[in-house]
């Protein structure tokens, strides 16, 4: 709008000008009028340049590859010779220079895929070789806390990508206080028809925080840098019947280890990535849907054929997971498997050539409190593993609190409310009584 008064006005300067200059020469009185108009014109073009906005709003890039200069590793000191897994790049479109280029440059530090336990659900977090953070869903809301406290004391303040593979609570309820207490990067979800309550507090925690959503979908580079490729194999479609379906799956490669993490995917999706000619291979299989045998049909497993495979499920889950036919179908196809119920929290950690496994303990607690502590014993361990068992000290943990108090304000909150104060600021309270009672009044956004 103020573009157009600017531009109006200085047409009218122009004329104005001119009638004035004509008006002089012809020796006519007018001119003064004239005059006055160039001045009028003058003024209205400031104020329309003034208020005019910039001209475009310059969209981000759609790949990230080198948008993060700030932690870009500079590497080449060791090549990597074992490149078993270069074929993959079909399924991570990339110029092919580029990925040329990546296989030249080698590997240096380390990747570190820790799956959390977080009870019945999933939340795994990769630390880049190259400094950046991926987290892929933060389990159920309940432990949202402990996911962000895992989080904070792995030193991480920043996710650069986020993933919420599907709408289910288990995997998205927890990372609404994962948006509130991080700095985040870039957020990935599929585009689904089916929706949750919690995944629309979800959403708007996004964009009460100003950022954008990228839609995961099978073809999509996430980062494809620094000897790093990460991107989705799936969802292959839409329209699924079954919410799970929509999973994202991430592939990710480092040097040549590779790890496939495939949400809450069922043997539709599974079907589908086969028949998309993607390269599965992967030495580390995060098992779809928590074990459940609508997932990793024999086809699939065979696909991928990984070395390792990790369960994320809650001990004694209502659901049964992980079903006796699956950890039977890994067990014969010779896949040592990990999990989180029985073991805790599993660190994968590859230097781009081999894997090292190290579980924290059932006695880490970071899960979901309805779930039982079990022993750690591991009931399918082969001895031969590389893996350390940990018994690294629990995290402290934040009571998962009802409502959120604002120490300033004295107002208190939902956790899902999108005018939370700063973590300083925070008090937590186990129930709205006892806000009242400590003098809070309720916040007139979130209506607790
Ligand atoms: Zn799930
Ligand atoms: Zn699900």
């Amino acid at each position: 709008m103020w573009e157009i008064v600017a531009m109006i006005s200085f047409l009218a300067f122009i004329i104005a000008i001119i009638g004035t200059g004509v008006s002089a020469i012809k020796r006519r009185s007018v001119w003064k009028k004239w005059l006055a108009a160039v001045g009028v014109a003058f003024v209205l073009f400031i104020i329309g340049a003034v208020n005019a906005p910039p001209s475009e709003n310059i969209q981000p890039p759609q790949t990230v590859a080198g948008e993060q200069g700030e932690s870009a590793a500079t590497n080449n000191s060791k090549d990597v010779t074992n490149k078993s897994n270069s074929n993959s790049s079909e399924s991570l479109p990339a110029e092919s220079e580029e990925n040329e280029e990546i296989a030249q440059q080698g590997v240096s530090g380390q990747l570190k895929a820790h799956f959390l336990d977080v009870g019945q659900g999933d939340s795994i977090l990769i630390q880049l070789p190259n400094g950046q953070n991926m987290l892929i869903d933060a389990g159920t809301s309940e432990a949202g806390s402990s996911v962000v406290s895992y989080l904070k004391k792995q030193g991480i303040n920043k996710i650069n990508y986020l993933v919420a593979t599907h709408p289910h609570a288990d995997h998205v309820g927890g990372m609404i206080a994962v948006v509130q207490s991080l700095a985040v990067d870039r957020v990935y979800m599929p585009r689904v028809s089916h929706t949750t309550k919690i995944f629309e507090d979800l959403l708007e925690t996004i964009k009460a925080k100003g950022l954008k959503i990228n839609k995961a979908e099978a073809g999509v580079t996430i980062i494809n840098q620094d000897g790093i490729k990460a991107g989705f194999i799936a969802p292959c479609g839409s329209g699924y019947e079954r919410p799970n379906n929509y999973s994202a799956v991430v592939k990710v490669q480092y040097g040549s280890t590779a790890f496939l993490l495939t949400g809450d995917a069922e043997s539709v999706s599974e079907q589908e990535m086969i028949a998309s000619g993607a390269n599965l291979k992967a030495d580390v299989l995060k098992v779809g849907h928590h074990g459940s045998k609508s997932s990793t049909t024999q086809a699939f497993l065979s696909s991928v054929s990984p070395k390792y495979a990790v369960i994320s499920c809650g001990a004694d889950n209502s659901y049964g997971h992980p079903h006796q036919e699956i950890l039977d179908r890994l067990k014969k196809a010779g896949v040592q498997t990990y999990r989180t119920d029985t073991q805790g929290t599993v660190i994968i950690t590859s230097d781009g050539k081999t894997l090292t496994i190290k579980t924290l303990g059932s006695t880490n607690k970071v899960r979901a409190p309805d779930t039982n502590t079990k022993s750690s014993t591991n009931t399918n361990s082969n001895s031969n593993s590389n893996k350390t068992v940990s018994s690294e000290p629990a995290a402290e943990q934040p009571i998962d609190s009802a409502y959120i108090g604002n120490n300033n304000t004295k107002k208190f909150h939902r956790p899902t409310c999108s005018t939370l104060p700063a973590e300083k600021n925070r008090v937590y309270f186990q129930s709205r009584n006892e806000a009242v009672a400590a003098g809070y009044v309720p916040c007139k956004r979130c209506n607790p």
